[in-house]
């Protein structure tokens, strides 16, 4: 998190104190730094920068548009799930044709949009997507190019609720199925089969089981040329790590050498999705304490943010570091457990931690927030949700206006 730093005690996200930020927009509100998003991208890019991959970012990672127009300038492509982040991608100014479509409930509108924008490739997660898909195409006249996203079957090693390549995982087709559709999509007039795809789950802190997957999976691909498939792209899926308190993921160019080392023998050009390790480390939240509660069992501080602004404690048991915008000096830590305002149990943002006890009115930021935060954000309790800021060097601006009360109901009729 080094673009988040503290000066003279108060806590900067480059060039600008939080403090001025939190004043000026209110709370609960994201903050990114331009500088850790450019820094995280190139990390990845100067990585790979002999197999000269496509750099797909993921992006229900984080979905803000300045967002994604910052990578589509440095040149990325996107990896995207859902209709809806195909039009963010496209207003963003970012190209379809660098885009690739994964998920395993596309409807025959997500994918007509996406074949007529020109995507890349659809990542197809069963057979009865694939056959959908091929009467998209035929009806459109065009072939739809697919990769099957297969599950190597491998146990990524992450939280149960992340990991998305066991044998019992929703996500992908099973392994030994995959040459027989690849096989029968030859007689499909309204796709093409452009690639192979698979991905193992999210905050990888190991590389062996992506080494393992991607051993199989290159192994697929071989064999699937072999069988005179035209396949170009070899898609490696995303999920690399990043620290939240002591995790020590695999470095950018760890990464790069062990997916490298795994698919070289393929030929084909590399698709990466990663998303988390590009914007997670890149985000803050800050949010103002609004009281102290201590019960016979336990001590909290209520502050202004709740699970329905950040929900991955709540969803993933998430650890997110927690920590004042200025510096307390002395005071003895305590025992605290930070809670938001929802009326839910789980509405626990940081468990158990040990504090100098906050004060009600002092401002706070949870750390590594940038990846699954503000797009994972709903309306629960009835809550606008929060404003975004991203910082530049010594300038700031709202690139997402906080929600506004009126904004709870648009829609609704009474
Ligand atoms: C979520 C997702 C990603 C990104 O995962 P990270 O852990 O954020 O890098 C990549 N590919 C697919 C198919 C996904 O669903």
């Amino acid at each position: 998190m080094s673009s988040f730093v503290f000066r003279k005690g108060v806590l900067h996200a480059e060039k600008v104190p939080l403090p001025a930020i939190a004043d000026a927009v209110g709370t609960p509100t994201y903050v990114y730094s331009t500088e850790a998003l450019t820094r995280h991208f190139l990390a990845v890019s100067e990585a790979f920068a002999e197999a000269r991959p496509l750099l797909c970012y993921s992006v229900k990672a984080n979905s803000n548009l300045a967002i994604l127009k910052l990578f589509a300038g440095l040149g990325g492509g996107f990896d995207i799930v859902s209709g809806g982040e195909l039009a963010r991608v496209k207003h963003a100014g970012g190209d379809p044709a660098k885009t690739v479509f994964a998920g395993v409930g596309k409807t025959a509108e997500e994918m007509e949009a996406a074949l007529a924008a020109g995507i890349l490739l659809f990542n197809v997660e069963s057979a009865e997507e694939l056959e959908a898909l091929d009467a998209v195409g035929r009806r459109m006249g065009r072939r739809a190019p697919f990769a099957l996203r297969v599950n190597p079957e491998v146990d990524a090693r992450t939280h149960r609720y992340i990991a998305t390549g066991l044998k019992t995982s929703k996500f992908g087709v099973p392994f030994e199925e995959a040459v027989e559709l690849y096989a029968r999509s030859r007689k499909m007039k309204g796709v093409r089969a452009a690639g192979l795809d698979c991905h193992i789950g999210s905050q990888l802190t190991q590389s062996a089981p992506l080494r393992a997957a991607l051993t199989k999976v290159a192994g697929l691909y071989l064999a699937l040329k072999a069988q005179k498939h035209a396949l170009e792209y070899l898609d490696v899926g995303g999920g690399l790590g990043i620290t939240y308190v002591d995790e020590t993921p695999p470095s950018a160019a760890e990464y790069a050498r062990v997916v490298c080392a795994a698919t070289k023998d393929t030929g084909a050009r590399l698709v990466l999705e990663p998303g988390r390790s590009l914007v997670g480390n890149a985000g803050v939240l800050l949010t103002r304490v609004l009281y102290r509660k201590q019960t016979p069992a336990r001590r909290f501080a209520v502050v202004d943010a709740g699970m329905n602004d950040l929900l991955r404690p709540a969803l993933y048991e998430a650890h997110h570091g927690f920590v004042p915008l200025v510096k307390r000096r002395g005071g003895k830590a305590v025992e605290v457990d930070v809670v938001g305002p929802v009326c839910e149990s789980t509405d626990v943002l940081a468990k158990a931690r040990s504090l100098v006890l906050p004060q009600a009115g002092e401002l706070y930021a949870f750390l590594s927030a940038g990846a699954y935060g503000m797009s994972m954000a709903s309306n629960y309790n009835s809550r606008p949700r929060p404003a975004e800021v991203l910082v530049d060097g010594e300038a700031w601006r709202v690139v997402r206006e906080r929600e506004r009360t009126e904004d709870l109901w648009r829609g609704e009729r009474a």
